[in-house]
């Protein structure tokens, strides 16, 4: 396998390049912040003066950048200088419009194209065990696949170009809706005198049962390992649930699909952010409709 020019060494591209680096490979690492940059090259990376410098002689490129738009600048900047026939993954969850656009782009300049958006967060790409959702062609995906197997344990071919990033918001709406409904749950159950551990140990055993719930339970002391038992500390944090659930309203628009719970989800995020929580756990959510609760008492 060729070098590896990663662009975007964040939260997620940082450890992601590191991990690459840990099963054996040559990676030139770019990004704008100089602190990601010199975290990347702690861990081995080579770094580039500049984005074009990184894919000179690399056979793969990923990058994992924050929005749809900066992944078609940089693929922009990118297409016209690297090798033909090299593969751009772009692991970074957007638009599913502009993931398209950059597979045309890519096709455009002769080049191969995957999207590959995460699941797992932070300690899922400390930990090599990402879960990629991957749209791009049979071939594309064959030759990526390997190279995804180094950073992630499970690699889903989801379909063609934008299927990843689809997959990936489908997903994580199912995850904001239920997020909110097992804390409505909570607080409700709450009001009417009822022990939280007394609904957990019977919706987590019943119909009620739920990732949300089972594995991310948004009352602290109930799922030792969630983020509620650890102060709310993130986990996933609620700005990018915001961001994941406006990507879904976006699609849904789009596609002329009818989700008004996800519609919902996305106001009551942009509430809980507004209100200065966008960096606090997704599940601490519950608080805010737990305050909601007591405001809008009469009793
Ligand atoms: P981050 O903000 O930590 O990292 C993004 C990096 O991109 C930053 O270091 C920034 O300097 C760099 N960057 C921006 N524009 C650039 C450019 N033009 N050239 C080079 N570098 C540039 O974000 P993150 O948490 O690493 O998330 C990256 C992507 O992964 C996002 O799309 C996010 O939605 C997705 N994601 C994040 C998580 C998570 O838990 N953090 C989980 C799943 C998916």
């Amino acid at each position: 396998m060729g070098a590896i020019a990663f662009v975007g060494l964040g939260n997620m591209g940082g450890p992601m390049a590191a991990n690459f680096v840990a099963k054996g490979q040559t990676v030139k690492g770019f990004d704008l912040s100089a602190a990601a940059c010199q975290a990347a090259e702690a861990a081995g990376a080579v770094i580039a003066a500049s984005p074009e410098a990184a894919v000179e002689g690399v056979d793969i490129v990923v990058t994992m950048l924050p929005s749809g738009q900066h992944v078609l600048d940089v693929w922009g900047r990118l297409l016209p200088m690297a090798g033909p026939g090299t593969l751009f993954i772009d692991s970074s969850t957007i638009d599913v419009q502009s993931a398209r656009q950059a597979h045309s782009l890519a096709e455009r300049h002769g080049m191969v194209a995957l999207d590959a958006p995460v699941s797992g967060g932070v300690s899922g790409a400390r930990g090599a065990t990402l879960t990629f959702m991957v749209g791009g062609t049979e071939s594309a995906f064959a030759l990526g696949r390997p190279i995804l197997e180094q950073v992630g344990k499970r690699i889903v071919h989801c379909g063609d170009a934008g299927a990843g990033q689809a997959t990936k918001i489908c997903n994580n709406m199912i995850t904001g809706v239920s997020m909110i409904a097992v804390s409505e749950a909570f607080v409700l159950a709450e009001r009417l005198g009822i022990a939280p551990k007394a609904l957990f140990d019977v919706a987590s055993t019943s119909s009620g049962q739920c990732w949300a719930l089972s594995n991310y339970c948004p009352v602290p002391g109930l799922v030792p390992s969630s983020p509620a038992s650890n102060g709310y500390k993130p986990g996933f944090a609620a700005s990018l649930m915001l961001k994941d659930l406006r990507l879904a309203k976006e699609a849904a628009l789009a596609a002329n699909a009818t989700t008004p719970l996800g519609f919902a989800a996305v106001d009551v995020y942009s509430l809980f952010a507004e209100n200065g929580h966008g960096g606090d756990d997704s599940s601490a959510i519950v608080r805010y409709l737990r305050d909601e609760a007591h405001a809008g008492a009469t009793d």
